[in-house]
């Protein structure tokens, strides 16, 4: 992901915590919408540990979330997880799984050709 996306993210969700976000810019949209919506729920002391793409999945993995919001977070990322399996990852426009010998990620055919 680019500088300017990431410093928007860091700017705007002072509970990422860490400085590795290792995604396509494709994603950058639906990091943004579910990270607004955990903004919204008001958790005190949660963090982000880890934003990361593996073998086509969004890995989005939290830390110290209390016990009575751990079902609706869960949700969330799971909404963000399945946008995300048809998402480009490059450029986020609707994509689908490409395997290749070694790994699977999410792209559209022009990202591709
Ligand atoms: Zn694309």
């Amino acid at each position: 992901m680019n500088e300017t996306k990431k410093r928007y993210l860091f700017d705007h969700f002072k509970f990422i915590k860490t400085e590795a976000i290792d995604l396509g810019d494709g994603w950058f949209g639906i990091v943004r919408t579910l990270c607004e919506k955990l903004k919204a729920l008001d958790i005190q002391s949660f963090e982000v540990i880890e934003i990361k793409e593996k073998d086509g999945d969004l890995c989005f993995y939290t830390k110290g979330v209390p016990e009575r919001y751990r079902d609706n977070v869960k949700s969330l990322i799971e909404e963000a997880e399945i946008e995300s399996k048809k998402t480009c990852e490059i450029c986020g426009q609707p994509g689908y799984p490409r395997k290749t010998r070694y790994v699977t990620f999410i792209a559209c055919r022009e990202c591709i050709s």
